[in-house]
Parts: C-alpha cells; structure tokens; sequence
C-alpha cells in the first residue's frame, strides 16, 4: 500500500473518476458522479461486491423525508444533528455533521426516485439516541439488499465495475495530485488505470490487526466482525500523501456477540431487563449504557467473556430478529427453569449468581439505580425459564479516518484540500467523535450514503479540480 511517484508512468487507459470499493458509498458515489456527467470505472477486491455494507442491517437514519411525513414523524436535520452530538459527546465536527444530516434525505429519496430503492421508515421502534423514527431500510432490512440493489442500478446506469480488482498503490505527483492505481488481478497479474479524480470508499481499518492495536487498543483481541477487505487503505495512503486524519480510535464495537459461533445476539435481551454477568457470576458494568462501549467491558472479564442472562419473554421479543433466531437454531441459547439450572448449564458458581438475581430483582421491585447508575426503574422481572447466552465483545467498523471538507475532499492538516483526492464512507473520519460511546445507530450508513453521493457529484463535476 504506497504512494509512488506518478512521473513517467504509462496507463492502460485513464477514467475521468475512479473509484476504489463497491460498497455503499462507492456504488452512491459511482451514481452520483455518472449523473453529474463523468464516465466512472469502480475497482473492487472482492468477486462480488459485499462489504460491511451486506453485513449490515442496512439501515440509514435520515430526517425530514418524505416517509417520515407520510408517518406523521415530525423531525429535520438540525434536530437530526443534535442527536449526533449529544451522543458524541459534541466531539464531532459540527460541519461534517450539518452536512450529513442535511444531505442524507435528500440522498435517500434520490435514490428512491432515480433508481428505484424502496426504502421505508421504522416506525415500530426507536434506535437509542434517536429522538425520532428516522430509520430508513429496504424491504428486506438488511444490508445485503441494500448493497445488491446499489450495484444493480449502478450496472442499470451502465457503470463500469471491475471486481477481482485489488488496488496496491496510488501513482501522485510533488503537489498530491493523483494520476492513477495500480491494481492487481488473482492471477497476479498487474495493471494501471489513470484517472481524473479518485474516490476512495475502501472503508477503514477494522480488518488490520496492527492499525487496531494502534488506534483502537481496547478492542486489540476482539472478533472482527466487519468486512475482513477493509485493511485500512485509505488511511495509509492518506497518511502517506499528509492528509489530516481523526478520531482515529473512535468506532463501533459491540457487547453481544455469541461465542464462540459468532452471531450476533440482539441488544434488545438488555435493553428490555436483561443483565450480563461475568464467569464470578457477577454484573461488571451498566449494561443500559450501549452495545457499542459495552464491547470493552465484556473483554477486560475472565477470558473476555459475559454471559447474557435473560428470560423467554424477552427472548420472545428477539426472536423477530434472524440472527437471534440462528442463535437458537445453532443451540447456544440456553434455557433453564431455575436458578440452579441456570448456574449448572452455564457453569457459573451458584451463590454469586443467585445473589446477582435476586439483588437485581430487589431493584427491579424498588426501582432503585445500581451501583454502576443502571436505573432498572420499569424493567419486569426476570422469571423463569430463564434463557442465557455466552458471548464476548466484538469491533463492527472503525469510524476515524481522513478528514474531508464540505465536497467530501481530503484535507490537509492546514485546511486546504488534495487535488483531486476524495473520500467516503468508513475511508473519511465520520461524525462519532474519538470514543465508543459516540456512535449513534446508524452512523455507518449515514456517512457512507450522504458522502458518498457529495463526493461522486463533486468528482463527476464539470471542472474537478
Ligand atoms: C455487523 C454489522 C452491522 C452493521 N449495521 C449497521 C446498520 O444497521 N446501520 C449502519 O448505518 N451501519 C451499520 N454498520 C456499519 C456499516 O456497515 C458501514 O459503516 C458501511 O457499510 C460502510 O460502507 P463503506 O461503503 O464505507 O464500506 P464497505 O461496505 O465495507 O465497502 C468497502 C469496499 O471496499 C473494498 N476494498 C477495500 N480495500 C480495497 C482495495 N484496496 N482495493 C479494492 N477494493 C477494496 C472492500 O472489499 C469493500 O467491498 C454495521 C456494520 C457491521 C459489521
């Protein structure tokens, strides 16, 4: 992954804009920038394009659309935004998030109108942090819809997209200009496409090792559970061409993934009374805080697991999820009618775990905050057949990254912008501040979609710079 020097290099042939990565903000990018007029190649690792984005719920928060009107959800971008820095603690650049928010509507009902998308708001359920039902999804929820229905309006829209297509290096001149990729084919066979403009929508760096134990340490021996392709290209080139970047440790983690089968065990079991112990039998932390911070407290227990604890009423609700319900096909949702059933399925000790119990159901009765500031005023009683499940915390996507302006241009440290240099998606620094605690449900897709099409019309424009 290099920079090399662009003097004297010949190219197979050259695009007005290039794009690496076919997920959801490449194949928006690709959309965008062909509407604006530009003839658009995506270069894409993988035989099929997939990408966190088909391992996604693919659900995209927006404001103000048009489905929310029809809803009667009442909601706009600012109020959009301040959500997203409340969550984040206001470490997110107000600027990025005011672009976001104002242009993911906007996006969403583009998408709709030009290329037939049938996106639908949940209105059943609203994501923590969200102060209105504004999340948006294919029929299916899920993101391997999405990302199937992207690349089938990009080939609709007769974009060129050469799969199997993993770029290697980028080819800049002394003043950061790009003037095109190196690629390499399986055979390992290697070729050069030059281009007028290049987005990078390659995502971050969750499936590099080394660049989490750099950025991300608390989450250094967790599963990965993103899209193994994304190795943190953008970032290094980036870096290399003296690019700003930040936020770097921020990211998605999450507390509940089933070990060691790895599916995904809905947040729900918590959020509705569950609670999560560690091998002592013992809580260890405010579970209700999120799934996403919740990642690093189940690791830093014995063996860097929890178990789950909850009940069939609340394992009822999850079930309306697939993967809970591939959880308990695959027989790791276990199920006991007491206590002491409970201690000898899980092999947890006895004493701690009934004390664990039965103090919660005394603040569950009482309504009394625990000692962590989990307030379980409201939240039923856990009663048998109690269900449990043994799970560790896991790293979902990074959400640092490049520091972008308002075309989704990569910046400089002192503001200015690289030439012809854009980026997208889990590529550029989203909008969850430094900490895992900023993400707000949704900010993946968001960052992925809203930039990804900023960063196709400013690159397909008229005169990219
Ligand atoms: C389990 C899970 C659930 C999630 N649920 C949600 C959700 O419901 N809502 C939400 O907003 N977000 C969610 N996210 C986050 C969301 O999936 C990502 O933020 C989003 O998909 C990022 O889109 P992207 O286009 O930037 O990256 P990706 O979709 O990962 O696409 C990047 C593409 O670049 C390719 N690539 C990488 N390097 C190269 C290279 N050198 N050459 C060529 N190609 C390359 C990769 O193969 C990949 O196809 C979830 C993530 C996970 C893991």
């Amino acid at each position: 992954m290099s920079i090399l020097p662009a003097e004297g290099v010949a190219f197979e042939f050259t695009v007005p804009v290039l794009i690496i990565g076919a997920g959801a903000a490449g194949l928006t990018a690709a959309l965008a920038a062909q509407e604006a007029g530009a003839g658009v190649l995506v270069l894409e690792r993988d035989a099929v394009p997939r990408g966190s984005t088909a391992l996604s719920a693919g659900l995209i928060p927006a404001p103000g659309t048009r489905w929310q009107q029809a809803a009667g959800e009442a909601d706009d971008p600012a109020r959009f935004a301040a959500d997203i820095m409340a969550k984040a603690g206001q470490e997110p650049e107000p600027a990025l998030v005011d672009l976001v928010t104002r242009h993911i509507g906007p996006a969403l009902e583009w998408l709709a109108d030009r290329h037939g998308l049938d996106f639908s708001v949940i209105t059943d359920f609203r994501y923590p942090g969200h102060s209105a039902c504004r999340m948006h999804g294919l029929p299916s929820r899920s993101g391997e819809e999405l990302v199937d229905r992207l690349r089938q309006a990009a080939e609709s829209a007769g974009i060129d997209m050469l799969c199997e297509a993993h770029v290697t290096d980028l080819f800049a001149d002394g003043g950061g200009r790009i003037h095109g990729v190196a690629l390499r084919r399986p055979d390992g066979s290697e070729e050069r496409v030059g281009c007028g403009a290049l987005v990078l929508a390659c995502n971050g760096y969750g499936g590099n090792p080394d660049l989490v134990a750099r950025h991300v340490p608390s989450l250094s021996t967790a599963l990965y559970f993103g899209h193994p392709g994304n190795q943190g290209d953008a970032l290094l080139w980036g870096e290399a061409l003296g690019a700003a970047t930040r936020h770097l440790s921020g990211h998605q983690g999450h507390g509940s993934v089933a070990h060691p089968v790895g599916i995904l065990i809905t947040w729900a079991t918590i959020t509705q009374g569950g609670i999560q112990v560690n091998l002592e039998g013992r809580r260890f932390s405010d579970e209700s805080h999120g799934y996403s911070e919740q990642a690093a407290a189940v690791l830093r227990q014995p063996e860097g697991v929890a178990w789950s604890i909850f009940d069939e009423r609340i394992a009822g609700i999850a079930r309306q999820f697939e993967d809970f319900r591939q959880a308990e096909a695959a027989g790791v949702v276990l199920t006991a009618s007491s206590i002491a059933e409970l201690a000898e399925a899980t092999h947890l000790p006895l004493p701690a775990l009934q004390a664990t119990l039965e103090h919660v159901g005394e603040l569950k009765a009482l309504g009394r905050p625990d000692e962590f500031g989990r307030d379980f005023a409201g939240a039923a009683q856990l009663v048998p057949p109690f269900r449990a499940v043994r799970v560790t915390g896991a790293l979902f996507h990074t959400q640092g990254g490049l520091v972008v302006n308002d075309e989704a241009r990569v910046a400089r440290p002192d503001g200015s912008v690289l030439p012809n240099l854009f980026a997208a998606g889990g590529a550029a620094c989203g909008v969850s501040g430094s900490r895992p605690e900023g993400y707000l449900s949704g900010n993946g897709l968001l960052t992925a979609v809203a930039l990804g099409r900023i960063a196709g019309l400013a690159a397909g424009g008229p005169a990219p710079a």
